[in-house]
């Protein structure tokens, strides 16, 4: 994978950071898009030491331009762009009687539509060059709902469909198009959540443990990988058994 190019969003922290790193340490140069630009910055000069090419850029991926602007940095930078993981994603909580419009659009507008919007941005980039690997990141969530989660559980599911009908339409022009459903994974997204909570999960997870975020990432690089070529409109669950 040496010398590839890969757009990582929200790449900065949590999950999306040990993806950039993983991939970095194949040999992958990575843009890091988040929207703090410092946190992008940070991972972006962690990546340079590791020995590639990296660049940050700010971005919110619900909006056109800034998702054009990514692509248009990238291009510019690297000339091509071999890999998409649309990692970005935010939750809104509330249970729904009380959940605001706001809440769902906004959640929809990050999770799903950025989703959209990158991919169009990349399908087009990769469709030039006959090869690319687009890897979206669901959730367990999507699967199974979640109390409190109506809006981050339907973009979640909705980036299924999204996956599914992106492989079907590009599958014979060299692109893959897959997903990832992580389980509950230890994150700052995770840390809020009541220790209460967290210990009636922990026993609903067969292999007794949380998550990490290179367990995501390691599932990511393989999906990356010239080698999974022939896997597409795929959802692999990196769950340790919680739900299959
Ligand atoms: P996190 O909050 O630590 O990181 C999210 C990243 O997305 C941040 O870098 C942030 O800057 C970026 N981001 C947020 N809104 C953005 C926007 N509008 N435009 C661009 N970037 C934006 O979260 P995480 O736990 O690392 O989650 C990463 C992904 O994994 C998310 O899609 C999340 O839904 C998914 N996920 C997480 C878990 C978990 O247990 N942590 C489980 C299943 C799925």
């Amino acid at each position: 994978m040496k010398g590839q190019v890969a757009i990582v969003t929200g790449g900065g922290r949590g999950i999306g950071k040990a993806i950039s790193i993983a991939l970095a340490k194949r040999g992958v140069n990575v843009v890091v898009v988040g929207t703090n630009l410092e946190t992008a910055s940070e991972t972006a000069s962690n990546l340079q030491n590791i020995g590639v090419k990296s660049i940050a850029v700010q971005a919110d991926v619900a909006k056109h331009a800034d998702v054009k602007n990514i692509f248009d940095s990238t291009l510019s930078e690297f000339g091509k762009v071999d890999i998409l993981v649309n990692n970005a994603g935010i939750t809104r909580d509330s249970l729904i009687i009380r959940m605001k419009d706001e809440e769902w659009d906004r959640v929809i507008d990050v999770n799903l539509k950025g989703t959209f919007l990158c991919s169009r941005e990349a399908v087009k980039a990769m469709l030039k060059q006959k090869y690319g690997r687009i890897i979206n990141i669901s959730s367990i969530v999507g699967f199974m709902g979640n109390i409190g989660q109506a809006n981050y559980s339907a973009s979640k599911a909705g980036i299924i469909g999204l996956t599914k009908t992106i492989a079907k339409e590009y599958a014979n022009r060299g692109i893959t198009v897959n997903a990832i459903a992580p389980g509950f994974i230890t994150t700052s997204m995770t840390e809020s959540i009541p220790e209460n909570i967290k210990n009636e999960m922990l026993r609903s997870i067969p292999m007794g443990r949380f998550g990490t975020t290179d367990d995501v990432a390691h599932a990511v690089v393989f999906l990356a990988s010239p080698e999974a070529g022939y896997i597409t409109g795929q959802v692999l669950h990196v769950n340790g058994g919680m739900y299959m």
